[in-house]
């Protein structure tokens, strides 16, 4: 079965012929970071999708938000407070941009509806660190009744994931993550994949799994990205970083 992972496919087709494509000249700094964070963010969902594979992980609830919370948690923990902040931030927009494409919700979707993946990317992110990140909070709209539960949400994440990750995490690292050879021309290719190679690269150096599993950048005919658990391979669309370029804010 192959693991569809975002709605982003939609969105590609509403958006158009007029698409933006993604290009280093046209492109600010900000821009260029919001792109970088959303792919992050992205992989690890996928990274999620692929360590519940390999490891036989029960899920308990929805597979996509078991992912959503990996991601999240691997951002708040694994960067310097103010990287993981700008990471929060851009990927919460990621959600954002989305809901606001979306014409009607799709509450048969596997994934949850955006505004509430939003919202419980901000509840997670928050509940790691209430104490330095209630500014980010209230600047993402974090509602008090919400915020009240959020640390004790954070904790489950981290009981959840962190043990399995305590599992895999060995001094030293591996190298069970593989890129893939990228054939892909242009930019948005060459910086997705860039960006995924960093991140394979930092995974490797923290952990080690007992399977292999193959991470590749191409044009998949539309912005998405996949874990496919056959030949155990993450997929990163080499579209998603022109639909990202699009609705950077
Ligand atoms: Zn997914």
């Amino acid at each position: 079965m192959k693991t569809l992972c975002s709605t982003f496919a939609l969105i590609g087709a509403l958006a158009g012929p007029a698409q933006a494509e993604f290009s280093f000249e046209a492109t600010d700094a900000d821009t260029q970071a919001y792109v970088e964070n959303n792919l992050l963010g992205i992989f690890y969902h996928e990274f999620g999708h692929a360590l519940i594979d390999v490891l036989d992980l029960p899920i308990y609830g929805q597979e996509e938000d078991a992912a959503d919370v990996l991601s999240v948690f691997l951002m708040s923990d694994f960067f310097e407070e103010e990287f993981a902040v700008q990471l929060a931030y851009d990927t919460a927009f990621g959600f954002l941009g989305e809901a606001e494409q979306v014409e009607e919700v799709a509450f048969w979707d596997v994934h949850g509806p955006d505004l509430q993946r939003y919202y419980n990317l901000v509840c997670i992110f928050y509940g790691a660190n209430p104490e330095e990140r209630s500014d980010v909070a209230e600047d993402l709209g974090l509602p008090e009744e919400r915020a009240d539960y959020c640390p004790d949400e954070y904790e489950q994440a981290a009981h959840a994931w962190g043990g399995a990750l305590d599992e895999i995490a060995h001094a030293g690292g591996g190298q069970s993550l593989k890129m893939a050879a990228l054939s892909e021309e242009g930019d948005a290719a060459r910086l997705s994949f860039d960006v995924i190679t960093t991140e394979v690269d930092a995974l490797n150096a923290e952990f080690r799994l007992h399977d292999e599993i193959t991470v590749r950048v191409e044009a998949c005919g539309e912005a998405n990205a996949f874990y496919d658990p056959a030949p155990r391979e993450i997929i990163i669309c080499t579209e998603f970083a022109d639909l990202l370029t699009e609705m950077a804010p």
